[in-house]
């Protein structure tokens, strides 16, 4: 598994101030992606012990919420054993913090992935320029959505997600959120 970078007490993509981890490799190939440069499931650098003790530094801290997880794509297959490791490690070593994934795929295609069970929110669907629009909650496009993992996967027809929050800040949302890049989450 590679990485881009690390980014720390980060407001603009999820809850709080959280710890994200930017991943390489993206199959997605969205129409006016920000992050093209993270397509290369090759490119940036290989996420080694010094990385993942940069990230559990992050967690050790009472005022970090948790983790997202964004890239390209964290669903992406050089990604998926690495990350799912890495998310079985932070829940049980901090089993408090937030989990937050943030996918090209479509939930009805990635629900029963193992990894998902153990996430608390996942971002999903493509990144769709026609459907920019500055002002939604945690998500570039309106076809996206703020699922909320647990709710989800307890109700009836798990196929069917339950969402984390409404599309819009209400009138108290902070303006650093409400200026969120267009994109997945990248
Ligand atoms: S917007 Fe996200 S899912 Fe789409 S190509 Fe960029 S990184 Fe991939």
């Amino acid at each position: 598994m590679r990485y881009h970078d690390i980014t720390k007490a980060d407001m603009l993509n999820g809850d709080g101030l959280r710890v994200v981890l930017w991943l390489s490799g993206c199959s997605h190939c969205c129409k006016g992606c920000q992050n093209p440069l993270t397509w290369d499931p090759e490119g940036g650098l290989l996420f080694d012990d010094a990385a993942r003790e940069e990230i559990f530094e992050q967690l050790e801290l009472s005022y970090i919420s948790g983790i997202t997880f964004s890239g390209g794509d964290p669903l992406h297959p050089a990604n998926l054993a690495g990350v799912r490791e890495l998310v079985d490690e932070i829940r049980e070593k901090y089993p408090d913090k937030t989990i937050w994934i943030y996918t090209g795929s479509m939930w009805e295609d990635i629900c029963d992935y193992p990894v998902i069970a153990k996430a608390d929110v996942v971002v999903d669907g493509e990144y769709v320029e026609a459907l920019r629009d500055v002002k939604l909650q945690w998500k570039g496009s309106s076809n996206q959505r703020v699922i909320d993992v647990k709710k989800t996967l307890a109700s009836a027809d798990t196929a069917v997600p339950v969402l984390h929050c409404s599309d819009y800040y209400d009138a108290a949302g902070c303006a650093e959120q409400i200026l969120k890049p267009a994109c997945c989450g990248c």
